[in-house]
């Protein structure tokens, strides 16, 4: 019998985890941060505590209540006791693996919690994002994807007691690259900085590359579909059972740069005859979409008409914006200046993808080093500083020829505009979504208050107009979404045609149900921790 329990995902976007098993054999299928629920109880200063390893995510519904699953070194033998009578709790034991979609954390993150003996199914890119992401973030107790360091506990038995005495050796995750060889990732990683990227952390695990149709270590024969969405390295997943293919579709979109990557997966899919599908719905009520070369043409349109400093506002991981407005700044005349972490992942990615640009050669590429940082800086930042110290700019570089420059920019990096000093007129350009939520919303309040503060002309910021956040009309087509609206949505649906539909990572489950009603594709709506059998 084949069962998909689904533990996250539901009502909501992101925080996506999903347990399939057949007969003894057990995988998870992404294991995300759930933003939404942890927003409910935490904010900036109230946080789940580390010290106290499981149990604030347990308690406070975060995590499952799956006993087996997680680190030894976060729990404490009386801890499951107290979630026994969770109708959710069970003992849960030998999961062979974790299939990672993408490194976006509400997909990733909660992979920090995992027992370090589950592997992680990815690609490579995704692998080395969520290592570059963690090695220039600030990555929370509950962020630690790609490495962690295992919590000491003073005494043994009582949770009060696990302080975070984290002076142990750093443990990296295995993970199980899908679409590589062993000798083109050792030649990569190991070409990164005096020793390898990927081994710099004591205690390494190897990265494992084996197509992934012999790969036994899962008992699950596999596919990885490469897809196009907003980050890099993106895949959605096949997993042959007994009941025949479940296709997981991570997140993805048909308007995107590398669409044909979506279109061969859609074809591949169709083509094993799937049983189940388990589909994203972000944008079900969405009817178009915008596309990134409408993104290139409006922003440079709104740029090449400014003669003073421009800072441009988008998410930090997804590198086909960042190449956008590469482009524009060449076809404007002007330098991109980016933060180091950002220029710390294109290094990464060039490691596996050429096509990136050598920040060390591209002219029209600069590094930002904030006005902080310079005092204090990290060894990622030290290293990255001395390799490109011809290209690293400090706020008084940028404020003597601002016109010179496109900032990048996103909210939380605004507290550098007190030493940059904008001349009034200086233009912030929005390319991103608009709030989900009411802390997005105060963020947004804030964002205006600092264009004001500063008379910084915004565009395509949303503004708030009878309760409604939106991006004011002339302003618009900034922004492609890294996912499908809702008819491509249900032309994916319809090609890959599966015998039941999953919705997953949507806010309008139902969607799928009502536009399906006539096909041959059964739609299951799945609720928490309640299997399905397929
Ligand atoms: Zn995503």
């Amino acid at each position: 019998m084949v069962k998909l329990t689904f533990y996250g995902g539901i009502n909501e976007i992101g925080g996506n985890k999903v347990l399939l098993e057949d007969g003894d054999r057990k995988l998870l299928i992404d294991f995300g941060f759930p933003y939404k629920r942890h927003k409910l109880f935490y904010e900036e200063y109230l946080k789940p505590r580390s010290g106290v390893g499981l149990l604030d995510p347990l308690a406070m519904g975060l995590l499952p209540p799956l006993a087996g699953l997680y680190r030894d070194d976060l729990s404490t033998p009386d801890l499951w006791q107290r979630f026994q009578g969770d109708p959710l709790y069970r003992q849960l034991d030998g999961v062979a693996g974790v299939l990672l979609s993408h490194a976006h954390l509400d997909h990733s993150g909660y992979i920090s919690f995992l027992k370090s003996d589950i592997p992680v199914y990815a690609t490579a890119t995704t692998a080395f994002i969520t290592k570059s992401m963690q090695d220039s973030g600030k990555a929370n107790f509950d962020q630690q994807v790609c490495y962690f360091t295992p919590t000491v506990r003073e005494c043994p038995t009582g949770w009060s007691q696990i302080a975070c005495l984290a002076g142990g050796a750093k443990q990296q995750r295995q993970f199980c690259i899908a679409d590589r060889k062993p000798e083109e990732l050792s030649a990569e990683a190991n070409s990164f900085w005096s020793c390898g990227f990927w081994e710099r952390t004591p205690r390494q695990k190897e990265l494992i590359s084996l197509p992934l149709a012999t790969h036994t270590s899962s008992a699950f024969n596999l596919r990885c579909f490469p897809v196009d969405h907003s980050i890099p390295g993106a895949s959605a997943w096949g997993i042959e059972t007994s009941a025949g293919w479940v296709i997981y579709s991570g997140d993805l979109r048909l308007h995107g740069k590398r669409a044909d990557l979506t279109m061969n997966f859609l074809a591949e899919a169709s083509s094993l005859h799937p049983r189940a599908l388990i589909m994203e719905g972000t944008n079900a009520g969405r009817e178009t979409n915008i596309a990134e070369h409408e993104v290139y043409e409006n922003g440079l349109k709104a740029i090449a008409n400014s003669s003073s400093l421009v800072i441009a506002d988008f998410s930090p991981r997804d590198v086909d914006r960042l190449l956008t407005f590469l482009q524009i700044a060449q076809d404007s005349g002007r330098k991109l200046v980016i933060l180091p972490r950002d220029a710390y992942l294109l290094k990464t990615l060039r490691l596996l993808e050429p096509e990136i640009p050598d920040i060390a050669r591209e002219d029209s590429l600069a590094i930002y080093q904030e006005t902080i940082a310079s005092r204090s800086p990290s060894l990622w930042q030290r290293n990255l500083f001395k390799e490109y110290s011809h290209k690293v700019g400090l706020a008084e570089d940028v404020s003597s020829a601002p016109h010179r420059f496109i900032l990048c920019f996103s909210f939380f990096d605004l507290n550098e505009l007190p030493s940059l000093c904008p001349e009034p007129g200086s233009l912030y350009v929005y390319s991103s979504s608009e709030p989900h939520d009411e802390e997005q919303e105060i963020d947004f309040r804030r964002l205006h208050n600092w264009l004001k503060h500063f008379e910084i002309r915004g565009f395509g910021v949303p503004v708030e107009s009878n309760g409604e956040w939106q991006v004011p009309e002339s302003e618009r087509g900034l922004h492609a979404s890294g996912h499908a609206c809702g008819p491509d949505l249900l032309r994916m649906a319809h090609e890959i045609k599966p015998a039941l539909l999953i919705p997953i990572h949507t806010e309008n489950p139902g969607f799928y149900s009502e536009h399906l009603s006539d096909s041959s594709i059964c739609v299951t709506l799945p609720s928490v921790g309640k299997p399905i059998e397929i």
